[in-house]
């Protein structure tokens, strides 16, 4: 009966919304089967009842407007808003004078890139969409390690030897992330390496900015010394959620859609 009522769904064309979104005809059938195959396990009386199964590696979602995962998509714009806001601020606030100004900017366009991205891997999972997904995130938490050196040491002074320094860790950070693209494009697509890596390069980078923030705090004994320090603690209390990986409620909303969300308020944080 429900296979019926699958073949039934896949036999007319996709809306004109789905098809913008590229669900085609295979596509739709594996969504379709994807949650008649959880309706039935969640059906069964209670010692048969069966827990809902990810297929392949996702949790079934329901989508909307075409979108596959709709919250992480919502929360990711929420993300790009914040940059958007917070370059434009910057922008406007900050002297073009000031040196530190294009790294900071810079920090904003990777953060716009990556939420880019991250919407469009949401809406749609396709193997080239997730991997830009993952190299814009890559390239934003290496970044991200790459200017903190430069804003605690301030390595952006007109110091030869700091400017020496500058330029090998300019060129180390750019040799790290062109290794990493080329590891995970021509050698494997290594999820775990992959997480590995942006966890090591996200440790050290907060590990850099809790010192910095501790010392500073020693100096002028002033919470606001702190607050480097406070929005790394959230970050890493936020990526604990995507540890617990939970099916989605409602068929909706997941852990994934959950860290995304809890990265806004640092973001405009940051930009503070
Ligand atoms: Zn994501």
């Amino acid at each position: 009966m429900q296979s019926q009522q699958a073949s039934q769904i896949v036999d007319k064309l996709p809306a004109l919304h789905h098809r913008l979104l590229l669900w085609d005809c295979p596509a739709e059938c594996d969504y379709t089967c994807q949650h008649v195959v959880t309706e039935q396990r969640l059906a069964r009386e209670i010692p048969y009842k069966e827990p809902i199964q990810q297929f392949h590696g996702k949790w079934p979602f329901y989508r909307f407007m075409g979108m596959q995962e709709p919250f992480s998509v919502i929360f990711s714009l929420l993300n790009y808003i914040a940059h958007d806001r917070g370059v434009r601020q910057l922008r406007e606030k900050l002297p073009a004078s000031y040196p530190l100004r294009k790294y900071y900017l810079m920090f904003g366009y990777c953060g716009l890139v990556t939420w880019i991205c991250s919407m469009i891997f949401h809406a749609r999972d396709f193997p080239i969409t997730e991997k830009l997904d993952y190299f814009a995130a890559g390239g934003s938490v290496l970044y991200g390690l790459y200017y903190t050196p430069i804003r605690i040491f301030r390595l952006d002074r007109k110091d030869p030897m700091k400017q020496s320094v500058l330029r090998i860790w300019t060129a180390v950070c750019i040799l790290l992330y062109t290794l990493h693209v080329l590891y995970l494009t021509f050698w494997s697509w290594n999820y775990t390496y992959n997480m590995a890596a942006n966890v090591a390069v996200g440790a050290v980078h907060n590990l850099l900015w809790g010192a910095f923030s501790y010392v500073h705090y020693r100096r002028v004994g002033r919470i606001w010394a702190m607050w480097p320090g406070l929005i790394v603690a959230w970050i890493i209390t936020a990526m604990s959620l995507e540890v617990l990986d939970f099916p989605p409620w409602g068929g909706m909303l997941d852990a994934h859609s959950l860290w995304h969300l809890g990265t806004v308020g640092p973001c405009i944080w940051w930009y503070k």
